[in-house]
């Protein structure tokens, strides 16, 4: 509305002065507006705003200078006071603009400077050809050709800054839109200008007054939209691939560049053509630097894990050749630490994936803090993660593995903004050449160190052993044992519709712990509650579910289960405990149980524990023959069977943990259910 009253007073002959006034209105505006705009809308950086204002100031000085001098005083001087302003407003927006960058995106945001950068040479070059040239070497005076010439050389410096603030990273508010579009208006009315002016067609009050207005009005817009407070706030710097716009603006100013020799070679115009060269070679240049800075960023993105930010185990694998190698050579030493995260699953289970997620970022950045400069560190696999020090002396691994188990251990992880996780690591170190030459060997020393710090009972450090028993493929023991619990599991759903396998060996575990014993053995005792029932896969199905009584034949097979069990324990390196205890689990403490009618402390006290725990989840599961007992009725089976079935020591601890509601009910195998049936 106010660009067509300005224009109904160039129109009518309407008095010179409201003309003016009009216009030098919406200039003066424009800073009111970004003065008002800093007061109300509380930009957290006001520097960019203030100089923006102050430019505005002087160009709103010079737009008054200006007209009053063309239209009231019918002083057509060139350059006049006005031209000293308008050349000394741009410095001011300039620096407001890179203010404004810096704040907007801390870092230097390369692709979006040679993004820039090549736009502005091309712009640079197509300015210098037509607008600076003819104008520098014309006859005019010196000083007409040093306004002339400035006029086009600082719209060059603000059209360069303003595309590095639109192509750079960062908020893109309604605010941010406006001033982009006002700087736009500048840039377009300014070099039109100085084009009308070398072609003598410029006339005060064309349409051009349309475009400045425009401009001081979305500048006075964007100041006043209540988003300009976000325009200068900082984003974490991401460097997206340039998308199919930016790529396609991108080729078409390269090309603008040969285009320009060709049409000066049609023209006969030979004198700019070292410059298009020159320009060439620069936009090929900064194509190149774009293409190597995209590559890089390419191999970053291919060696960084996605959630964590850290390495990728291919990249840790990878490095660890060229660090041995060094070793080697040194006479160093190099150590190799795998971290696993201890019960992770159960985070997962209980809070959800993305808190689990969370929860990993949390530990990867803790490690990451613990480590020296030098070292590396790589997410290794799911919830684990692995590090690699460099000139380690024979005590780092142990100090830096227990560093960074308290560094996970020492604080609970606040995830969410209000959940807190106590989250454990286990840590198996290994170190060459104590424990190996080849990275495989290093990694599978560390590993079965790790899987000892498992079994130990987690949160802990194991270094690797220097013993010499035969090397045991642990992670084939490891994925053997998931096979076996998963017999475990099948077996589970022929017998009744309860986690019977898992939840015996959670309370075996539980038991064991309850009565002062060892890490190890707790931790055996509760893979053998898993396992104690896969021998009955070895017995037909048939068996298990019958409702009649069974034959004498079948009776020996199911009183067979636990020797079956043991035998198929036994097939995996290692397990020969666990093997036994499964075997000793329907013993009996009279010495009436079978298979060995072992009595007392013949039995082994895992294979002791394990029957207790073992009869509470029978009792508490429906049969076929037989009701599910309450948990009361269960406690007097229990204590019924002191010194008879059961050792009186473990009843007791049992009794206690189910006093203290440690132990919980027996979980269902599958909520869907199936017929309640089988025997123990
Ligand atoms: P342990 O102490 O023996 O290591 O027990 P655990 O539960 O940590 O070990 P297990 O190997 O049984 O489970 C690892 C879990 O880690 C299973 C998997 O769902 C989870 N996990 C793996 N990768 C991710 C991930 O990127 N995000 C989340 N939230 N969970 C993951
Ligand atoms: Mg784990
Ligand atoms: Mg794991």
């Amino acid at each position: 509305m106010v660009i067509a009253a300005y224009y109904v007073t160039v129109i009518s002959s309407a008095p010179q002065l409201l003309r003016v006034a009009l216009y030098c209105a919406v200039s003066v505006s424009a800073f009111v507006a970004v003065f008002y705009g800093c007061v109300r809308n509380r930009p957290a950086a006001k520097l960019p705003w203030v100089l923006l204002g102050l430019g505005q100031i002087v160009y709103a000085t010079a737009d008054t200078s200006f007209y009053v001098a063309h239209y009231i005083l019918d002083d057509l001087a060139f350059p006049a006071l006005a031209d000293v302003f308008y050349l000394g407003h741009y410095p001011l927006v300039v620096a407001g603009l890179i203010v404004l960058i810096r704040s907007r995106t801390p870092g230097w945001d390369l692709p979006a400077v040679l993004d820039a950068a090549m736009l502005a040479v091309v712009g640079g070059m197509l300015s210098w050809l037509y607008l600076i040239a003819p104008q520098a070497t014309g006859t005019a005076p010196m000083l007409v050709k040093v306004a002339s010439v400035g006029y086009p050389m600082m719209d060059l410096a603000m059209f360069a800054v303003a595309l590095r603030l639109v192509l750079g990273q960062g908020r893109r508010p309604v605010a941010f839109s406006l001033l982009s579009l006002s700087l736009l208006s500048f840039v377009v009315a300014d070099t039109v200008y100085v084009v009308q002016q070398v072609n003598g067609t410029y006339s005060a009050g064309n349409f051009l007054d349309a475009i400045w207005l425009s401009g001081n009005l979305l500048l006075g817009a964007s100041a006043l939209h209540p988003t300009m407070g976000k325009v200068a706030e900082p984003v974490p710097f991401g460097a997206p691939v340039p998308g199919p716009w930016r790529i396609g603006a991108l080729c078409t100013a390269v090309l603008i560049a040969p285009a320009t020799v060709l049409i000066e070679n049609a023209r006969g115009a030979h004198s700019g053509i070292p410059v298009v060269a020159c320009a060439c070679a620069v936009l090929f240049l900064l194509t190149i630097a774009r293409l190597a800075g995209l590559v890089s960023q390419q191999r970053k993105l291919a060696i960084t894990d996605a959630l964590t930010g850290l390495r990728t185990r291919r990249h840790f694998e990878a490095q660890m050749v060229p660090e041995l190698a060094r070793a080697r050579r040194a006479g160093g030493s190099v150590a190799v630490l795998i971290a696993d995260v201890d019960h992770f699953k159960s985070v997962n289970d209980r809070y959800g994936h993305p808190v689990g997620d969370e929860v990993l970022i949390e530990i990867g950045k803790r490690l990451r803090e613990a480590i020296r400069p030098g070292d590396h560190l790589a997410r290794y696999g799911g919830e684990e993660f692995a590090i690699l020090i460099r000139d380690a002396g024979p005590d780092d691994p142990a100090v830096i593995a227990e560093r960074l188990r308290q560094q996970v251990a020492d604080r609970p992880i606040v995830v969410s903004g209000d959940v807190w996780i106590g989250a454990t690591i286990s840590v198996g170190t290994a170190s060459y050449p104590l424990h190996g030459d080849t990275p495989g060997e290093l990694f599978g020393a560390a590993d079965r160190a790790l899987y000892s710090a498992k079994a130990q009972g987690r949160d802990r450090v194991v270094l690797a052993d220097l013993s010499g028993h035969p090397p045991v493929d642990q992670h084939a023991v490891r994925s053997l044992t998931l096979d076996l619990e998963k017999v475990a599991d099948e077996v589970d759903g022929w017998l009744s519709n309860h986690e019977h396998s898992k939840v015996v060996g959670y309370w075996s575990g539980l038991v064991a712990t309850g009565m002062g014993l060892a890490p190890e053995v707790a931790g055996r005792v509760e893979l053998a509650g898993r396992l104690h029932d896969i021998g009955k896969v070895l017995v037909p199905q048939e068996v298990w579910t019958k409702e009649k009584p069974l034959t004498d034949e079948e009776w020996l097979l199911v009183r067979q289960h636990p020797e079956f069990g043991c035998r198929l324990a036994k097939t995996v390196a290692g397990l020969d405990d666990v093997a036994e205890i499964i075997r000793q689990h329907h013993e009996r403490f009279d010495g009436t149980g079978y298979p060995g009618g072992l009595a007392g402390a013949h039995i082994r006290i895992e294979a002791r524990i394990l029957a207790v725990c073992d009869s509470w989840a029978a009792m508490l599961a429906e049969r076929p023959y037989q009701k599910a007992l309450t948990e009361d009725g269960a406690v007097r089976e229990l204590l019924s069977g002191r010194g008879t079935q059961f050792d009186p020591d473990v009843v007791a601890t049992f009794l206690t943990l189910h006093r203290h509601r440690r132990l919980g009910p027996l979980p269902l195998l599958d909520p869907a259910g199936k017929a309640p049936a089988g025997r123990a």
